[in-house]
């Protein structure tokens, strides 16, 4: 039979393995590993049979701890059971763990390996999750890319069945989960082949059943539990022989052999990298590089972790060892190494063979393992002693553990693979764009291809780079590109914030999609970037693809016109082939769409560029930003923060981030966005009200102020003050996105959505003038529509996707109640949007008064809130005993009013900070050297009653704080 290939990433090859074996699939969704359990939903609802010729059975409970123990009493009534899990998520079934190995339940748990929340939160790829599970008796199986997802996934589930061992099956969250490869598919027929029947019989024989009833999950006592606990050693002893055996199998029907320790280098190698998962793969290019110039290195990839068979471990290393590097792609703090560098430690303690061997850390949240980082490790190896305990990927120049990078230049992808990048704004389309154009190249040609994802931590408006190579060869890199031959940017506002073509290869191609003409261009471009253009001959195409998919009234899918632009120049494929006159897979593009945007592809001139002119760069102002805004946010903004050393770090180790970050920011990503109408505006502040971005809002300002305004300043007598003061509705044009939420509420059509041209810059200066002039006291109750627009938003242009649903609530409590607001936040949307890293809408007042935020774990907002309550309330208990025993004091009535007044209203939400106030002012000259009043003041921060809140993931708010 023929081979067969398809485009899929890791999550889906593991789906479709699993699928096979499965029964009962029970699951509660995670990041990244939630696709494996759509997709198995989704086979299942299309009636796709697994080798017992059944649709799974997919449920999907309330929590990981209701999965897993479904999986438990699955297994146990007699169905093969699988889950698929990560992080945090994988953690809560650790219990359930134990119980189901020591019950020898062929269970398989998936998991895409996923960093914990520890500080801070990362949805990001490592190993620290499924580490944690070492010691729960499940075997540890693990693949390196999204070839051996399919490859050696069934293994797990074979050798579980036959072996009576539950298996975590696990692979690189997103490295590896969604990468998109070409890879080669196993059929069902040949994996029930390998099928140990007569294993699944007994399983089923021995489930839980009143034909022949047993009592399991019993409770033991001293006298028995050691040895009951002793019975299983053989099962683990001859694991690891027995995944051999059906490695084997699976090879015969792949061509592809793997051992539980692979080994590729050279035999006689001298210098070994052993390491877990997608990072091999990289080692292997580093070691092929290094070998091709003679010298003698080597990789182990492991796959079977646990149990950990030293036996089939040193087998898989050359004799000529001297020097060995062991890579863990987790932090165990405190611990005198990493587990995988401790295993294999322990493993050489008998062996005749006595290398060096070092460990360190790499990968660590999703960090890129680039071949240069492997090839550090290598030369460090050289060294007649060695570093231990080193980091690989950071500049750590705190500790000084981490090694130099010395290869930077070397490009190790395989010769003849083209390689793309495309940036873009998560809801512009370019992702979609690339997932198809990867599949239309893998599926439609003899080319291999690989793609991967890369988003930033804003939600849809935040930038993506799609990492697109394809070639003739096998595509080994599971890391990010950095020397790209084509380089796609689907916003012309990105030419002003980043360096998009840095590493470009000589004769590469950029297309920008903008309206600029080449002269414009040419103003609008820094001088590096066009230096960089000249001196690599750099070929630059515009298309103007709004303006194309505008005409033919496609909205905002200009994308599509993007994808045929991105066809055209790299010639991979005939552009009929690729635009869908073949094939059903293709995507659904509008051909009209197709044709316009390759007829309107323009070749720029850069001849008549001035290289030094840059008056029409539009990076927007930032006067005087704090250290943290400069130092690090922007540095992290412009995509460089993988520079940023560990030093700069320091401030925020526990995981503190300032707040106020976001309004530093100024994207400017709106395609269009509102210019207010006087004339017609009857000053109700409903599209401040509705703004999910606070970037529109009403100003006060008195007539001298407006002697100061800048040029355009816009004002009517403000109704509400009775003229006291002018209105002026402003708006931040760099923060909006664009929505038109405020256009669209508007009851008079004040509004309307022009396009971000170059008066945006004036625009925002009238903003910005606006924030400046005096804040003026709340001319209405703050409790109306319109008065609540007056006060500040102490949460303001936040990352929400654009026309966000649920911020301008938040924003509107932080209105009413934010300068004494606390925040239990759950994770989920509204901790990303309130949340991400590094710049925070939430913010503060000029008094230096706002929420305070806090998130612990994903739904346990609730609970971490409740603590909140009570640790405030038990701190202010305290103070007010204080203050009742100082009433006894010998002080004046001043004083004593105001300690009293305190005191009988602590818990009033009404006035609260003026009476804090008062009596903050009041202590401060009255207090002298009174110990009790010199306590009292110092627990002046609480004074004011807090206004206390839990927030859902999705954005709903409860007020536990009573106001
Ligand atoms: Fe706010 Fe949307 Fe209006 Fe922009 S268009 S000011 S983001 S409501
Ligand atoms: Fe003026 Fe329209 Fe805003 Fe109301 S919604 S304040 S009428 S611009």
């Amino acid at each position: 039979m023929g081979k067969k290939f398809k485009t899929m990433d890791g999550n889906q090859a593991a789906a479709y393995v699993s699928y096979a074996f499965t029964d009962v699939a029970a699951i509660y969704p995670i990041t990244p590993s939630s696709p494996m359990a759509e997709d198995v939903d989704v086979m299942a609802a299309k009636g796709v049979k697994n080798i017992f010729g059944q649709k799974v059975r997919l449920v999907e409970l309330q929590s990981e701890g209701g999965a897993a123990g479904t999986v438990h009493g699955s297994l146990q009534a007699g169905a093969l059971t699988t889950t698929y899990t990560a992080s945090q998520g994988f953690l809560l079934m650790i219990p359930n763990l134990y119980k189901i190995a020591g019950e020898m339940l062929p269970g398989v748990f998936h998991v895409s390996a996923r960093a914990l929340a520890t500080s801070t939160l990362s949805i990001f790829g490592d190993h620290q999750d499924v580490m944690a599970a070492r010691q729960t008796g499940c075997a540890m199986f693990a693949e390196s890319s999204v070839q051996e997802v399919m490859d050696l996934s069934a293994v797990a589930h074979l050798a579980a069945i036959k072996g009576r061992i539950p298996f975590i099956n696990f692979f690189d969250g997103f490295r590896t989960s969604h990468e998109i490869q070409k890879i080669e598919l196993i059929d069902y027929a040949d994996l029930e082949k390998l099928l140990d029947a007569d294993a699944v019989e007994k399983f089923r024989r021995n489930a839980l059943n009143p034909d022949h009833p047993v009592m399991r999950g019993t409770a033991t006592n001293p006298d028995v539990y050691f040895q009951i606990r002793e019975t299983v050693n053989n099962n683990y002893e001859q694991l690891p022989d027995l995944v051999e055996e059906i490695m084997a199998d699976v090879a015969k029907i792949t061509g592809r052999e793997h051992h539980i320790f692979d080994y590729s280098g050279v035999s006689d190698a001298e210098r070994v990298i052993i390491a877990i998962g997608s990072g091999c793969q990289t080692a292997n290019e580093a070691a092929a590089y290094l070998n091709a110039q003679g010298e003698k290195v080597g990789v182990v990839s492991v796959h079977l972790y646990r149990p950990f068979s030293v036996k089939h471990f040193l087998n898989a290393i050359p004799k000529t060892v001297k020097k060995i590097a062991v890579l863990d792609r987790t932090k165990e703090s405190g611990a005198p190494g990493e587990p995988l560098y401790l295993d294999v430690k322990s493993a050489f303690y008998d062996s005749d063979v006595k290398p060096v061997i070092i460990g360190g850390r790499y990968g660590i949240g999703g960090k890129d393992t680039t071949p240069d980082q492997l090839l550090a490790v290598f030369e460090e190896l050289k060294k007649d002693s060695p570093r231990n305990g080193f980091t690989i990927g950071i500049n750590d120049d705190v500790s000084n553990k981490s090694l130099e990078t010395t290869h930077l230049d070397v490009d190790l992808t395989p010769e003849g693979t083209t390689a793309c990048k495309f940036w873009g704004l998560g809801s512009d389309g370019t992702v979609g764009a690339n997932k198809s154009a990867i599949k239309i190249i893998g599926d439609n040609t003899n080319l291999y291809a690989q793609a991967y994802f890369a988003y930033d931590s804003k939600k849809s408006g935040g930038i993506t780079m799609s990492h697109l190579r394809f070639g003739e060869k096998p595509i080994t890199s599971p890391y990010l590109i950095t020397k790209p031959d084509f380089v796609s940017c689907s916003q012309k506002s990105y030419v002003h914030h980043y360096n998009l073509i840095a590493g470009m290869k000589r004769g590469g191609t950029f297309l920008l999609n903008t309206d600029w003409n080449d002269e414009k261009l040419g103003k609008k471009l820094k001088p590096a970037m066009k230096k960089y253009i000249i001196a690599n001959d750099i070929q630059v195409y515009t298309v103007n693809a709004v303006k194309i998919a505008g005409d033919l009234g496609l909205g905002g899918r200009f994308n599509m016109v993007m994808q045929a632009a991105f066809f055209k120049l790299a010639a991979i494929i005939p552009i009929d082939d690729a635009v869908g006159s073949k094939g059903q897979n293709i995507v659904d593009m509008n051909c009209a769409a197709v044709d316009a945007g390759i007829e309107a592809l323009h070749k720029v001139d850069i001849s008549t560029w001035d290289v030094e002119d840059t008056s029409m760069n539009q990076k927007s102002q930032q006067i005087d930003p704090p250290a943290f805004i400069s130092d690090i946010q922007n540095v992290m903004n412009r995509q460089e923060g993988d520079n940023l050393a560990v030093s700069k770090f320091v401030g925020l180790a526990d995981g503190t981030f300032p707040v106020g970050g976001t309004a530093y920011e100024k994207r400017g990503t709106a395609i269009k966005v509102p210019a207010w109408d006087k004339e017609k505006c009857i000053g109700c502040n409903q599209c401040s009200f509705v703004c999910p971005h606070a970037a529109i809002r009403p100003i006060l300002t008195t007539n001298d102020e407006l002697k100061n305004a800048p040029e355009g300043f816009e004002s009517i007598p403000s109704k509400i003050s009775r003229g006291a003061y002018n209105l002026t509705i402003a708006v931040s044009t760099y923060d909006c996105l664009g929505c038109g939420n405020c256009a669209q509420v508007c009851p008079k059509q004040a509004l309307s959505m022009v396009k971000f041209d170059d008066k945006a810059k004036s625009r925002q200066k009238i903003f910005d003038f606006g924030l400046k002039v005096a804040q003026k006291a709340n001319p209405t109750k703050k409790t109306t529509v319109i008065g609540s627009q007056f006060e500040k938003p102490l949460f303001e242009f936040s990352g929400a996707c654009a026309g966000c649903g649920e911020t301008p609530y938040a924003k509107l409590l932080t209105q009413l109640f934010g300068d004494r607001m606390m925040i239990a936040n759950a994770t989920g949307c509204s901790s990303i949007w309130g949340a991400s890293a590094p710049a925070m809408p939430y913010t503060k007042n000029i008094f230096g008064h706002g929420p305070a935020w806090g998130n612990s774990l994903f739904e346990d907002n609730a609970e971490y809130g409740l603590g909140m309550f009570l640790g405030v309330k038990a701190v202010r208990e305290t103070l007010a005993s204080d203050v009742q025993k100082a009433l006894e004091l010998n002080i004046s009535d001043e004083l004593k009013d105001a300690l009293k007044n305190w005191l009988d209203n602590r818990d009033v939400s009404e006035n609260t900070r003026e009476r804090a106030d008062k009596l903050t002012e009041i202590l401060a000259a009255q207090m002298n050297d009174d110990v009790l009043l010199n306590k009292i003041y110092n627990n002046r921060d609480f004074f004011v009653k807090r206004s206390q809140w839990i927030f859902g993931g999705d954005g709903w708010a409860y007020d536990i704080g009573y106001g």
